[in-house]
């Protein structure tokens, strides 16, 4: 019987790197996947105190039908250092608590993963055991982002990758690396690190 807690294994990378799919490989292994981005929608309505917060901060047209208005947000907090930080203080705190109860639930695990495009961004690194970083070239993730939502514009990714960490230090300061580009084997990659996070010693 096992008595060590779970490895809190981070998972980042800029838009379109690769996250959700190299998730999805390790989910077929049988590996448990926390998605920060989906949680955290999600409790931006199930959280009634969050959701009057986050009204009382930025106005009603934050919440449109019932569901967080992410375009408004977006709007607001782009390009607004200070607008973002309260915005992200009102979210992240309950996300982090979210997180805590997830990984309670799943203590019988030998690693979990946490997916989340802001990781190093926010220290996020401290409070967990390793990360891993998917790497993509840029024109590669544009391209593959350009395929997936019909509803941006390649000067629109642009955009979010300028306001995203750099590549080159997401992949100094990661403990792992995932290669995505065109000529990449994701599944080998997958396997060799799975075996890897599993002979690490608790
Ligand atoms: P975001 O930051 O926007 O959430 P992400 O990092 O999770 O993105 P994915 O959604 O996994 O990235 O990948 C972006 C798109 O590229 C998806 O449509 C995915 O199917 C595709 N994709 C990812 N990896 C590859 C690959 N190796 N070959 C071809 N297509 C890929």
């Amino acid at each position: 019987m096992r008595n060590a807690k779970p490895l809190l294994i981070g998972i980042t990378g800029g838009i379109g790197s690769g996250k959700s799919t190299v998730c999805k490989i390790f989910e077929v292994l049988g590996i448990k996947v926390y998605d920060s981005d989906t949680r955290a929608k999600t409790i931006t309505v199930t959280d009634t105190e969050l959701k009057k917060e986050i009204i009382d901060s930025f106005g009603n047209e934050s919440y449109k039908e019932g569901i967080l208005n992410r375009t408004f947000l977006a709007s607001r907090v782009f390009n607004n250092p200070e607008e973002l930080k309260k915005l992200n203080n009102l979210i992240h705190p309950k996300v982090a608590l979210d997180f805590e109860n997830w990984v309670k639930e799943n203590a019988d695990q030998d690693y979990l993963l946490k997916e989340a495009a802001l990781i190093f961004e926010i220290n996020g690194q401290d409070h967990l055991n390793k990360v891993i970083t998917v790497y993509a070239p840029e024109e590669t993730r544009i391209a593959r982002v350009l395929k997936r939502d019909s509803h941006r514009t390649k000067d629109d990714i642009k955009k979010i990758i300028a306001n995203q960490f750099p590549e080159t230090k997401k992949r100094e300061l990661a403990d792992y690396l995932i290669e995505n580009g065109e000529n990449d084997s994701l599944i080998e990659q997958v396997l060799a690190l799975h075996s890897k996070i599993l002979a690490i010693k608790k």
